[in-house]
């Protein structure tokens, strides 16, 4: 799997709905995002290292200096309590050194003190972009160092009822219905993505929709990706490819061993076909509903042990 703090760094993922602030050399910091606590940094070292023992004398350096100005700046910013850091670098896809400065409220809820805060990260409710970039630009100031604008795209978890969402999902259906034969069509419907078995994801680009996909759970340690689509004004921009990585980020994360997936043998899927092959996906027999019929490919994924 592909290093999704690395893919930040090189403008191919997008990780926060904020600017970021370049510190030096060595580290760059952002806002978490989706995360439900505002003034939740992440400070990141700007070259792929697994550990902290890794780090150079100047890169540890970088550290020492910026952790504690960031916690005085993020103080100042947010009239936090206490500042929390974290640095694990376990996350499936994040094996690179990051440091969570995480800023604690006076009124915080119990269930979100010391290491349970690491719940705020998987929220449908996240910060917003404004809060969260007020936050980055009085932390800038703080430190004299101006935030630089990240462009690109994000994927968070997403109302499948919102309206440009449900107007998509629609377009999918209906693409499905358009080149399925009658009685080969999965697509999930709205009610169906509601289900509490199933994790939906839109990817934007400045509030912009452009794409969609979602994670069903199947039971066991074997999940299932659904409904991924991109808007056609949005093909050929890496957008199915940062929606299948958080999928299968997420699906690593939650402690799922196998992702399979249903899609159509058609010459439309084939671009869909290449995408999830260049992920390590390979054809399989049937699961599920699923049946052997000239329509229809199941394809799957074991995922590497964290
Ligand atoms: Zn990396």
């Amino acid at each position: 799997m592909t290093c999704g703090s690395c893919a930040s760094l090189a403008g191919r993922r997008v990780l926060t709905n904020a600017p970021r602030l370049v510190l030096d050399d060595h580290w760059i910091v952002e806002h978490a995002h989706p995360v439900a606590v505002p003034g939740w940094l992440v400070l990141v070292l700007r070259r792929h290292a697994r550990a902290l023992h890794d780090l150079t004398d100047a890169e540890a350096a970088g550290l020492g200096r910026w952790l504690p100005a960031l916690a005085r700046a993020l103080h100042a910013a947010t009239g936090c309590e206490l500042e929390y850091v974290a640095q694990f670098a376990e996350g499936a896809g994040f094996h690179h050194v990051h440091v969570h400065l995480v800023a604690r409220a006076p009124e915080w809820p119990d269930d979100l003190r010391g290491p349970r805060v690491f719940a705020a990260l998987s929220t449908s409710d996240p910060v917003d972009a404004a809060e969260a970039t007020r936050i980055v630009e009085a932390v800038g100031a703080g430190l004299g160092v101006r935030p630089e604008p990240v462009a690109g795209v994000v994927v968070a978890p997403d109302d499948p009822g919102a309206g440009d969402v449900r107007a998509l999902l629609e377009r999918h259906l209906a693409f499905a219905h358009e080149v399925t034969p009658a009685g080969h069509v999965h697509a999930l419907d709205l009610d169906a993505l509601l289900d509490p078995a199933v994790s939906f994801y839109a990817a934007r680009r400045g509030g912009t929709l452009l794409g969609v996909g979602a994670l069903k759970r199947l039971g066991g340690d074997h999940a299932e990706i659904k409904s991924m689509h991109t808007a056609a004004e949005a093909r050929g921009q890496g957008v199915g490819r940062a929606l299948l990585d958080h999928l299968l980020a997420v699906a690593a994360d939650s402690g799922h061993r196998r992702v399979s997936l249903e899609t159509g043998t058609m010459p439309v899927f084939a671009a869909a076909r290449s995408l999830y092959a260049s992920a390590g996906f390979v054809p399989c027999e049937p699961f599920g509903p699923y049946t052997v019929n000239p329509y229809s490919t199941c394809m799957t994924l074991t995922l590497p042990r964290p």
